[in-house]
């Protein structure tokens, strides 16, 4: 069965690249019927925090992408929702793992498959650059690789520290990456490397390989970035399944492609566009921003751009994702959403507004919301909205008691004579009764009042939106007049002429 794994360190805020790693991932294991397992990478305490933690779950929950084990699994076939770690390997989170490694990497010293290395960081440095300066490949040297009893005493006596270094095969390393086809690298290129530091503390490149081996995962999709330790991972694997760790058969790779931003430089997490809360803020759905991102890489069809996660799941194949870099285009990404967000039936669109109908978003006082009125205008706002959180700016005209003051659509509509068309129409407006106070007849009057000053209807109507909106732009709107109400609209025009 498909085993994979999405495992994030926990630090900073998640951002779109870790997003499309998971989702790769997630719908890799939908579509096989396998399971996803949610690894921890907390090895490293000084970057890593419990904040990140809880916000990667959170972001996982809000997007919609369950995990079958690890810690707090909630997939409808795992056991147990209590905040523990749900599954056959736990503990899930390497910060409570680290006995299972320090024993592996004795068991790996032991079989001669790693040795203790005391160079100093400056005799490496200055190894490294001879070799550069010869023309050399500048990696590890090799220098302990074969210390016998009485060098290892002396370094002892010294007082030197040594780390644990994995000893690589001298042979070249080939494997067939699942989106690049088959690669080799030379052991020049791949040399011995670190696997413990000199105070104990397993490293990232010991961690990850041993608890894939230990977790039986079969496939590891995940970014470009990491493919020059590939070789290193895949050399190490062959050591444990010697020593007996794990089931010893070597998972399948693909590596996912770079996402570029801006100028074509790689998306870096700390371009704005790349952080996944700002997308929350704004109000994307998960399956509008899910869609998009599965874009970068891959694509259901040629002449399809958008789709449901079900048919994402149906539909995906890693052997199809493009090995070419991806650029990250946000105004795709929210024509995708805006797409999403027509589909949903006009209730749920309703109700995924609400966050942005209440405070923080909203300015005006709760007690002052109509969620009446509000529906009026939901299937207006459905066909326009690209992210949720616009929706405060077309609706707050119902519930302020006054109209957002918005000094540059006012300067914009209210130009000279623009006060004498909004009288003709106010007093038009004023003949119309409660029960003719509809969109046909509202924009017969303004039609009426506009042609008496020789205005076509989209610059008549222009002065009586900023005073009745405070906008210059907004849902249609006699619509939006015959939700705000006669005596309203009346003393808001009143207001704007006095
Ligand atoms: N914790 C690693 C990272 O976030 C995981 C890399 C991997 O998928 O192997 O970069």
């Amino acid at each position: 069965p498909v085993r994979v794994r999405f495992c994030p360190s926990p630090t900073g805020n998640p951002h779109v690249g870790l997003v499309r790693t998971a989702l790769f991932n997630w719908a890799f294991a939908r579509h096989h019927g396998g399971s996803l397992v949610l690894r921890i990478e907390d090895t490293d305490a000084a970057r890593d925090s419990e904040e990140s933690y809880d916000q990667l779950l959170d972001s996982l929950r809000w997007l919609g992408l369950d995990w079958d084990e690890g810690p707090e699994a909630y997939a409808a076939d795992a056991e147990g929702t209590d905040g523990g770690a749900v599954g056959p390997h736990a503990p899930y989170r390497q910060s409570q793992r680290m006995d299972v490694y320090r024993d592996v990497a004795e068991r790996l010293r032991a079989a001669g498959h790693a040795y203790r290395c005391f160079c100093t960081p400056a005799e490496l440095e200055e190894r490294r650059e001879a070799a550069r300066k010869a023309g050399r490949a500048s990696g590890y040297d090799g220098a302990c690789r074969d210390l016998d009893a009485a060098r290892i005493a002396a370094y002892e006596a010294e007082g030197r520290t040594s780390i644990v270094r994995f000893r690589m095969p001298d042979e070249p390393i080939t494997f067939t990456d699942l989106v690049r086809g088959e690669l080799t690298f030379a052991p020049e290129n791949v040399t011995d490397y670190g696997i413990v530091r000199a105070n104990g503390a397993p490293l990232y490149t010991l961690v990850n390989p041993v608890d894939d081996a230990l977790m039986e995962i079969t496939h590891v999709l995940r970014g470009e970035d990491l493919l020059s330790s590939t070789p290193r991972q895949i050399a190490l694997y062959r050591a444990l399944a010697e020593i007996g760790v794990g089931k010893g058969a070597t998972p399948e790779f693909g590596h996912l492609p770079y996402v570029m931003g801006e100028g074509n430089k790689k998306l870096s997490k700390r371009d704005p566009e790349s952080s996944l809360n700002l997308y929350r803020e704004r109000g994307f759905l998960p399956q509008g921003l899910l869609n998009y991102l599965s874009l970068l890489g891959w694509s259901l069809s040629e002449d399809r751009d958008i789709f449901s996660m079900d048919e994402l799941v149906a539909a995906f194949d890693v052997a199809d994702v493009n090995a070419n870099p991806a650029r990250f285009d946000l105004k795709k990404c929210e024509a995708i959403n805006a797409a999403h967000l027509r589909e949903l039936p006009v209730a749920e669109f309703a109700a995924a507004c609400a966050p942005w109908l209440a405070a923080p978003y909203a300015t005006w006082a709760a007690e002052d919301f109509d969620q009446a009125a509000f529906d009026e205008l939901a299937p207006l706002a459905q066909t326009r909205l690209t992210v949720l959180a616009d929706i405060t700016q077309n609706v707050d005209f119902l519930f302020l008691p006054e109209p957002v003051a918005d000094e540059a659509s006012w300067q914009k509509a209210m130009k000279p004579g623009a006060a004498d068309v909004l009288r003709s129409i106010h007093s038009r407006l004023a003949e119309l009764d409660g029960g003719s106070w509809r969109a046909e007849p509202l924009k017969e009057a303004v039609l009426a009042a506009g042609e008496a000053h020789g205005l076509k209807l989209g610059k008549a109507q222009a002065p009586l939106r900023v005073a009745v909106t405070g906008r210059t732009v907004g849902l249609p709107l006699f619509e939006s007049l015959e939700v705000l109400g006669r005596e309203r609209t009346l003393l808001r025009v009143d207001a704007t002429l006095a």
